[in-house]
């Protein structure tokens, strides 16, 4: 049969994390966290549970959570989003991607997506027909040339997708990257999907400069977070997006088809829990200390990198040891060393060597001291 997607492959975070369960090897490759989610939350999904809220939510999510999310998004960043037309629960923050995608491109429409790219947004662009223009990120601190993204947008293009903090890079848009953005769009149809899993996951004191910041970006900006990602649960999949209500409107016609709705108690419990920005504010310094922990380990090693800025991933070259491509290397270091990591090029990003991995550090201290040994032996 014609495969919609005929270059479709399993994905890169599936592929390598089996690998690391058939070998026994320490997984640093897919992004989740290795410890668990607090108990007062799992409390909270119990408790839901029991008393009774266990048929379908609303279809874009319940009101008090919604409300929540509108509280803490103007606390942050200072607007106001509606919590009954303008915010939605997703399945995940790939639910909410999905969806957003899928409502608004057609056949032949162009969306510029930035190399290295999170591996979901160039499929999804291709099953509804549209065409990925890539724009490859540039030198150690995976900068963007503002000026050839201007060069490559035309009538075509439909929409713009933009992940900051960044996966797999590790690298932070700045306010600098946001204004540019903004006067490029200005004056254009151009949809933005702005990917912020790791919006709370940031480091060394930047601040995070999400699209809903910026009027002019805002005005048509789809906002993707993911509760997976913050509060440690990714098994749960829960996640969000907010939008101006034409746009969300659109959306909603696709989350009806995919999912309907998502999970009812885990719903009430986020309610509850996004009552307490502690449960939030404090995981940039969380992680921050797993990074530099990780970073401290793996000193003396031939393994070098520029230190993540944000997300809970490292990206480490090995060019000193080896000149393997990178899919070769991860493969052998997973099978022969015993620890799993993602490369690079899966993310169609043309690398000078290709030569770099991917290495999530959302892991216990234990974990971390392991998969260093592992790196000083090579
Ligand atoms: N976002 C996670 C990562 O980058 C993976 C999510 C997934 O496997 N769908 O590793």
């Amino acid at each position: 049969l014609p495969s919609k997607l005929p270059k479709g492959k399993t994905s890169i975070f599936s592929v390598m994390s089996s690998l690391a369960r058939e070998h026994e090897a320490i997984d640093l490759s897919q992004g989740f966290p290795n410890f668990e989610t607090d108990a007062r939350l799992k409390d909270l999904v119990y408790k839901a549970m029991k008393d009774g809220y266990n048929q379908y939510p609303p279809m874009n999510g319940i009101p008090e959570l919604r409300e929540q999310i509108s509280a803490k998004i103007e606390k942050l960043y200072h607007i106001k989003y509606k919590a009954d037309s303008e915010i939605t629960l997703t399945a995940g923050a790939t639910g909410a991607i999905y969806a957003a995608i899928t409502a608004f491109i057609h056949a032949g429409d162009e969306v510029i997506v930035f190399k290295p790219a999170y591996d979901s947004y160039e499929p999804t662009i291709k099953s509804n027909g549209g065409k990925p223009v890539p724009v490859q990120m540039k030198g150690e601190d995976f900068c963007i040339d503002w000026q050839e993204v201007k060069e490559k947008i035309n009538s075509r293009t439909k929409m713009l997708v933009i992940t900051t903090p960044h996966n797999p890079s590790g690298t932070v848009f700045s306010k600098d990257d946001m204004q540019q953005l903004e006067a490029l769009l200005k004056g254009t149809n151009i949809i933005l999907l702005s990917d912020e899993v790791y919006e709370h996951i940031i480091f060394d004191d930047i601040e995070h400069q999400s699209a809903s910041r910026f009027p002019g970006l805002a005005e048509r900006a789809i906002v993707c977070s993911s509760f997976g990602k913050t509060f440690h649960n990714t098994g749960w999949k829960m996640g969000y997006c907010v939008a101006p209500e034409a746009l969300m409107k659109e959306i909603w016609k696709i989350h009806e088809l995919t999912v309907f709705c998502v999970n009812h108690p885990t719903q009430k419990a986020f309610a509850e829990y996004l009552k307490h920005p502690e449960n939030y504010l404090s995981l940039g310094n969380f992680y921050q200390e797993k990074r530099d922990k990780f970073l401290e380990l793996i000193k003396g090693t031939k393994f070098t990198g520029t230190p993540a800025r944000g997300t809970y991933y490292q990206v480490l070259n090995f060019a000193k040891i080896t000149d393997e491509k990178d899919t070769e290397f991860a493969r052998r270091l997973t099978i022969d060393h015993k620890l799993a990591s993602i490369p690079l090029s899966v993310f169609n990003y043309e690398q000078k060597d290709n030569s770099q991995l991917r290495f999530c550090f959302a892991k216990t201290d234990e974990t971390l001291e392991r998969a260093a040994e592992v790196l000083h032996n090579i």
